[in-house]
C-alpha cells in the first residue's frame, strides 16, 4: 500500500518479502539522515559551539521519542546500542554478573532468535547458572503450562520473544508480566519483530526491559535500544568502558557517568539514530489501526492461499496470534531451492534457520523458507509469490 514512501521500489521491481531480516528505508529516514549529514554534522555531547549543541538536542530529541513510543516515562532509560544483538549482550553480560551464579536458572522459550539465546547460553558456561527453555505447542504457541511449571524460585531472569521471526506466533507478554508480578525474576522482551507491527507499552506489558533494532522499523541499521528500568541499569555494571561513558577517571580508577551515559560508551551512530527518529514519526504518522488491519489482511490471505496447496507444511499459528511473518516447508524441496527458484522469477524471501536453531531442531526440519510483510507489501507482491511457487517449485515436489 505505501511502496511511494519507499525509494527502492523506484529501481526495485520485485516482491520484496523479507521484511523481517530487515524493512526497507522509508523517504523521511533517508532524509533526515542525509539532512543531518549535510546540516547538522558535529560531535554528540562534546562540543560547545552552537553547531554541536543542535546536533546533540537532535539526537536526544531521538531518545525521548524512543521513550514516547514504547511508554516509558524518564527518557534516561532509553539506551541506544547498534542493534537488538547488541542490547542483548549488554543485558545478559551486565546482568549475570551481577546476579548470577551456581543453581540459578534463565528461562527463555523455545523459539527464541539465537539473539535471545546464545549470550544467555554463555552466561550459564561462565556462571554456572542453567539456561531453561519453555516448550511450544503442536500450533507454534507458547504451551503456558509448560513456562509456569518452568518458572520457579530459581528462575533469576526471563527473556521472551514478542513475536517469534519464524513462527511469527505473538507470544501473551501482558500475560506473562502479570504472573511475574509477585515473583523476584527480571523480565525482558525482546521486541525485534514486533516493534513496527504492535504497539508496544511496558508499563502495561510489565517488563523490566525491552529490547529492539532500528533497521525492522523502516530505519537504517546501526539503530537499537535496549530500554531498561532505572533501579536495574543503576545496578548493573557497564558492559563497555572508554570514552563518554565516564564521570572522573585517575591513574587508578574511573568511576561512571550517570544513565545512560554509562552504556553508551565512544562517539555513538549519530546519523543512524537521526534515521531511527525520523522512522518512529513514520511509523506513528501511518497509525496502529491501519498498520495492523494491512498486515492482518495480507496473513489471512496469505493463509488461505497456503491451505491450498497440499503439498506446502505452515508454521506457527491459525490466522489469530499470527504476525506478518510465515515460514513454510515443501516434502522433498530443500528450502534454498525454494528460494533460488522464487529468486529467479522476483521473489526476494528468506531460506534457512532463521537465527534459530534450536527452534529448527524442534520442529524436525533444518531450514524453512519464509515470507515476511511490511507496509509496502501488497496482494500483488502475494500474487507474484504464490504464482511462482506454483509454477515453478511446486512441480518439483515430490
Ligand atoms: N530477535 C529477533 C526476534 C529477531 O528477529 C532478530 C533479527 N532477525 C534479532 C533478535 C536480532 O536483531 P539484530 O540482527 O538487528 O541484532
Amino acid at each position: 500500500m505505501r511502496k511511494k514512501d519507499f525509494p527502492i521500489f523506484e529501481t526495485y521491481n520485485g516482491a520484496y518479502l523479507d521484511t523481517a531480516a530487515t524493512a526497507q528505508r522509508a523517504a523521511p529516514v533517508i532524509e533526515a539522515m542525509a539532512g543531518f549529514m549535510t546540516t547538522m554534522n558535529a560531535p554528540i555531547h562534546r562540543g560547545l559551539y552552537p553547531l554541536a549543541e543542535q546536533a546533540t538536542a537532535a539526537f536526544e530529541g531521538v531518545r525521548k521519542s524512543v521513550a514516547e513510543f514504547i511508554g516509558v516515562q524518564d527518557q534516561n532509560e532509553v539506551v541506544f546500542t547498534r542493534n537488538t544483538t547488541e542490547a542483548l549482550n549488554v543485558m545478559s553480560q551486565s546482568f549475570a554478573e551481577l546476579y548470577l551464579g551456581e543453581g540459578d536458572e534463565i528461562l527463555v522459550t523455545r523459539m527464541e532468535h539465537h539473539a535471545n539465546f546464545v549470550p544467555w547460553l554463555e552466561m550459564t558456561r561462565r556462571t554456572g547458572a542453567t539456561l531453561v527453555i519453555a516448550e511450544l505447542t503442536e500450533d507454534g504457541r507458547l504451551d503456558m503450562d509448560d513456562f509456569k511449571k518452568k518458572l520457579t524460585p530459581k528462575t533469576k531472569f526471563v527473556g521472551v520473544v514478542h513475536v517469534s521471526n519464524v513462527l511469527g506466533t505473538v507470544n501473551p507478554i501482558t500475560e506473562i508480566g502479570a504472573l511475574l508480578r509477585d515473583h523476584d525474576a527480571f523480565y525482558l522482551v525482546d521486541a525485534a519483530q514486533s516493534v513496527a507491527h504492535i504497539p508496544i507499552d511496558v508499563k502495561e506489558i510489565g517488563c523490566d526491559a525491552l529490547v529492539f533494532s532500528g533497521h525492522k522499523l523502516y530505519g537504517p541499521t546501526g539503530s537499537g535500544v535496549l530500554w531498561a528500568k532505572m533501579e536495574l541499569l543503576e545496578a548493573i555494571p557497564p558492559f563497555m568502558t572508554g570514552g563518554h561513558m565516564i564521570d572522573t577517571v585517575t591513574d587508578t580508577e574511573a568511576t561512571w557517568g550517570p544513565i545512560p551515559r554509562k552504556f553508551e560508551a565512544g562517539s555513538p551512530d549519530s546519523i543512524s539514530i537521526i534515521g531511527l527518529g525520523a522512522a518512529l514519526e513514520y511509523v506513528r504518522g501511518i497509525g496502529w489501526d491501519t498498520l495492523m488491519e494491512h498486515e492482518q489482511q495480507l496473513v489471512a490471505s496469505a493463509l488461505d492461499q497456503f491451505s491450498e496447496l497440499a503439498s506446502v507444511k505452515v508454521y506457527g499459528p491459525s490466522e489469530k496470534d499470527h504476525s506478518g511473518v510465515i515460514a513454510f516447508s515443501i516434502e522433498g524441496i530443500h528450502p534454498h531451492d525454494v528460494a533460488s527458484l522464487l529468486a529467479e522469477e522476483g521473489v526476494a524471501l528468506r531460506a534457512g534457520h532463521h537465527c534459530a536453531q534450536p527452534l529448527h531442531r524442534s520442529l524436525g526440519v533444518p531450514a524453512t523458507a519464509r515470507i515476511s510483510f511490511g507496509v509496502y507489501s501488497d496482494d500483488e507482491d502475494l500474487d507474484r509469490f504464490f504464482t511462482a511457487l506454483k509454477d515453478r517449485v511446486l512441480p518439483l515436489a515430490q
